[in-house]
């Protein structure tokens, strides 16, 4: 295995996609490169020195510092683990990628997959029978297929297909003394006093008490999972790598449809749009399998690279759906009429990746280049405050303008409308208007709690905090309080006693 101390090579895992939080080259000692389930074990249980902290890294899309080694200690990252162990009646399928040979198991039916964690989602497509396909589908591709199951990642799809959580069959996850654990869906459940109980690879018995929160009931992401009668894998699911690291995962495949249509919407008007896409919503068993909203300050950014954008574009939705479904892609067009269209692009969803995929990295770029760092939100609500909620999001943006006056836009509004879960992003030009953005965020944040909301849909809670009564807390405080805090801490504590992992996502202690 490799493993390199050189500051160089430490340097790119510093930081994540939010370019919020950047950890100190000093303080991290080195980088390992496991390329098995026995390298992290051997590098957990002391092998090649003490760990006394360990970050996972993955492809380094995360927006939340969640793979960002702020306590220092050592990075392991992913991105060797690219083969899964051959098994007997599993079809092998290979590929060479430019880190290596990638393998993963197919199963005779086609019915599902055994991957290793580091292998990219593209990658991931490339290597899957053509008849078949693995339907969640984050924008951001090039992340590892082990992350994505570490931050329970949605997509667009998610409206038609659930989250990362529904298509995950069986995990082996390697804890932090370097023991191991196999688990597959439907084997282990929690007791009805709350508490979930397992055995490990050397035979070590755990008895974990689930936190006491009930999570809201929208699309979630945020914090450990928690619900009665729940099952094992998925307390590992979307636990932001803080009770173990993910060697391997068997997933779920869905047959490719025969034929996908994606259509994108221009409207004169917002409530044109919503109401267009409260017609498609309920069209969900008839094949739409994504609405995705984009505001007229989205357009505005689009607009730099594609023309065909005019200024009387005020919201678009893009819709995917089954292109087989005759009756259904009549109904979206009769929709899009009745609720005055002003035009409307179709084609193969390969037509309109570039354009979806465009708009946040083009925010992102964008705050590089301006030396701001993204504050974006995350949040869902459920359907009945949506309205309310939309409203919220128009009154922060024109406070915002209000009080700092510039040329360009200030908050750019887009993201999963079927699932009511849009991404407002504010585009703060210094420091003056982020303290202004945050004082927004936290509003808006607020009202989500409120509304039964959830302050992250998909991408995880990783490092980030928040000011609440002049104290800086980390961000899940806000949904679940101190006491959900202090659940998650006992989660951990069992698993991970001297809180080697991803130490600082979720909780500090
Ligand atoms: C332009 C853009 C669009 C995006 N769109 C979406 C979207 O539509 N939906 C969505 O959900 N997210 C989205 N994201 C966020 C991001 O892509 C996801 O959070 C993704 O899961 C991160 O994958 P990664 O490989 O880059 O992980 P990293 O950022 O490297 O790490 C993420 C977390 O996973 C942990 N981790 C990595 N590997 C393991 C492992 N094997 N075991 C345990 N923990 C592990 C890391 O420690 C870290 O906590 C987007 C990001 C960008 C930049």
């Amino acid at each position: 295995m490799r493993v390199i101390e050189d500051k160089s090579a430490i340097e790119p895992y510093l930081s994540d996609e939010s370019n919020a939080l950047k950890a100190s080259p000093d303080c991290v000692s080195r980088v390992f490169y496991p390329e098995n389930h026995i390298d992290l074990t051997s590098i957990l249980r002391g092998d090649y020195g003490g760990t006394s902290n360990c970050t996972m890294s993955g492809a380094g899309t995360g927006v939340t510092g969640s793979r960002v080694p702020l306590c220092g200690g050592s990075i392991i990252s992913m991105e060797r683990m690219l083969c899964a162990a051959p098994r007997e009646g599993w079809d092998m399928i290979k590929a060479e990628y430019p880190a290596g040979r990638a393998m993963i198991l197919v199963s005779q039916d086609r019915s599902a997959a055994i991957v290793p964690p580091g292998i990219t989602l593209d990658m991931l497509s490339e290597m899957l029978p053509q008849d078949v396909f693995y339907p969640p589908d984050p924008t951001e591709s090039s992340a590892q297929i082990g992350s994505t199951v570490a931050t329970n990642a949605s997509g667009a799809r998610t409206f038609y297909y659930g989250p990362t959580r529904d298509w995950i069959r069986a995990l082996m996850v390697v804890l932090a003394n370097g023991d191991s654990i196999r688990m597959r869906r439907g084997k282990i459940r929690a007791s009805d006093d709350g508490h979930i109980r397992f055995g490990t690879a050397s035979g070590q018995t755990y008895d974990v008490p689930l936190p006491s929160y009930s999570m809201p009931q929208v699309k979630n992401a945020a914090g450990l999972y928690a619900s009665p009668g729940m099952d094992l894998i998925d307390l590992f699911i979307g636990s932001e790598g803080i009770l173990g690291i993910i060697s391997e995962i068997e997933i779920k495949l869905a047959p490719r449809p025969s034929e996908l249509i994606t259509d994108v919407a221009f409207f004169g008007s917002e409530a044109d749009a919503l109401g267009y896409a409260d017609d498609l919503r309920v069209l969900r068993e008839e094949g739409i399998i994504a609405i995705e909203h984009f505001d007229a300050n989205s357009l505005a950014f689009m607009r730099e690279k594609e023309t065909r954008i005019k200024e009387s574009f005020r919201a678009a939705v893009m819709v995917e759906a089954l292109g087989d479904r005759e009756s259904t892609i009549d109904k979206i067009f009769e929709s899009c009429e009745a609720h005055s269209v002003i035009d409307d692009w179709s084609g193969p969803p390969s037509d309109f990746k570039e354009f979806r995929h465009s708009l946040p990295e083009s925010v992102n770029s964008y705050l590089r280049q301006h030396d701001s760092h993204k504050l974006a939100t995350d949040f869902a609500v459920p359907a009945a405050h949506f309205p309310e909620m939309m409203v919220a999001y128009r009154e922060a943006d024109e406070a915002f303008a209000a009080k700092f006056p510039r040329p360009g836009v200030h908050t750019v509004l887009f993201g999963h409308l079927g699932d009511y879960h849009l991404h407002f992003n504010f585009i703060a030009a210094n420091g003056p208007e982020m303290a202004f953005a945050k004082g927004l965020y936290l509003g808006l944040a607020k009202k989500v709690v409120a509304f039964g909301g959830t302050i992250s849909a998909e991408h995880g809670v990783g490092k980030k905090s928040i000011e609440i009564d002049g104290r800086d807390v980390p961000y899940l405080q806000l949904m679940y309080g101190e006491r959900g805090l202090a659940d998650i801490s006992a989660v951990k504590r069992i698993l991970d006693p001297d809180f080697v992992l991803n130490v600082g996502n979720m909780v500090r202690e």
